[in-house]
């Protein structure tokens, strides 16, 4: 296998793969696989309730708090989120930190009373605000925030605490570390980043917020309906939520979140400091109190070299570096599944190409 860093889909730990090949054909000795049966049969129901619970426990998730599997990605979340809890006159304020983040606003804007709170456009996107720095309206119902702008490169590694709940888009650092509950009213990510297969996102919604979401949706649009059914209002995404338990335990095995934080810092360290070292060879845009643990952004001070770079890389099995189509450059994404030696070698070739650049 390659090493892979790409942004999502994203690798998987190999254990994982290994054991989903070993019950693709028969789930044991049911004599089918688990994407064959009922989503009410006993063995699929225990895959789901197990991976909530897992979930709630690994990622200390409080009791006020419901875990929900919701179809759609992140991207049906930038909808649901004003639909539901924008009831009357409330407003939704963004923070606009990046790509994701105006994404998120822009389909904000069909639903509900948004404005913007803060901006880094002006500034390239190259960090994310103070709280301090919000300008928040009296109406505010939440403040949305993108916790980590997987194209940007850019994360929240201290989070803005205001007087007004957060909503927080953290599709590509979920489980990367453990997050202060009592800020949020809701949570949400894609699971395809940092945790699974592609078809699924995680929300968390606290219990108090149901009570006064928006009912007059169509049922699947409507949080509490997801909630009140324990996310099996109607056909769950199977596959992904199967592969997502397994992966949940592989967490687990491996001492939990903080050891999921503790290898995204250290793998984050080691190639900041690659760049950094480099003379300049290497540019990273981001201020540093703002970079990224799981997406490092990079370009080559001779941007004539990239494409030589990509083609060096992937001579030594390393591939997904390319950057954003939007932004271009360089971009290494390191979620939970990448061991410290995939970055160790990404090192190696950086130094080896600067090198032979000479
Ligand atoms: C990938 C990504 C999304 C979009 O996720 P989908 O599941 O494809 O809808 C949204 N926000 C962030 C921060 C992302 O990284």
């Amino acid at each position: 296998r390659v090493v892979n860093f790409s942004a999502g889909p994203s690798m998987l730990p190999l254990p994982v793969l290994e054991e989903v090949r070993g019950e693709i054909v028969d789930y044991r000795s049911t004599g089918m696989s688990m994407i064959e049966m009922s989503h009410r049969s006993g063995p699929y129901e225990s895959v789901h309730h197990g991976a909530v619970t897992l979930i709630r426990e690994l990622f200390a998730v409080p009791a006020e708090f419901e875990v929900l599997f919701i179809q759609g990605g992140a991207t049906m979340q930038f909808g649901m989120v004003p639909m539901n809890l924008l009831t009357g006159s409330s407003a939704g304020a963004y923070v606009d930190t990046g790509a994701w983040a105006t994404k998120a606003f822009g389909d904000a804007a069909h639903h509900g009373d948004v404005y913007e709170a803060w901006s880094g456009r002006d500034i390239g996107y190259t960090r994310v605000p103070e709280a301090a720095a919000l300008s928040l309206r009296g109406d505010t119902r939440y403040v949305h925030i993108t916790s980590n702008e997987t194209i940007g490169g850019i994360q929240y590694r201290a989070w803005p605490d205001v007087a007004v709940p957060l909503v927080a888009d953290m599709s590509s650092d979920l489980f990367s570390r453990s997050i202060p509950w009592e800020l949020f009213d809701v949570v949400y990510g894609g699971v395809q980043k940092n945790l699974a297969p592609a078809g699924l996102a995680l929300v968390f919604v606290r219990r108090s917020t149901l009570e006064h979401t928006q009912r007059n949706l169509a049922s699947y649009f409507r949080y509490d309906v997801h909630a009140s059914k324990s996310s099996m209002y109607n056909t769950p995404p199977v596959f992904p939520i199967y592969v997502l338990e397994k992966v949940l335990r592989w967490i687990r095995d491996c001492g939990g979140l903080s050891a999921m934080e503790a290898g995204a810092n250290a793998r984050a360290d080691l190639l900041y400091r690659t760049i950094d070292e480099s003379g300049g060879f290497y540019v990273n845009p981001v201020d540093a109190a703002s970079r990224s643990s799981m997406n490092a952004v990079f370009r080559l001070s001779d941007r004539s070299l990239e494409p030589q770079f990509i083609t060096a890389a992937s001579e030594r099995g390393m591939v997904g570096l390319k950057g954003h189509r939007s932004d271009g450059g360089c971009r290494a994404s390191m979620y939970n599944a990448m061991p410290l030696a995939g970055v160790e070698a990404l090192r190696q070739l950086m130094i080896d190409f600067k090198d032979a650049a000479g």
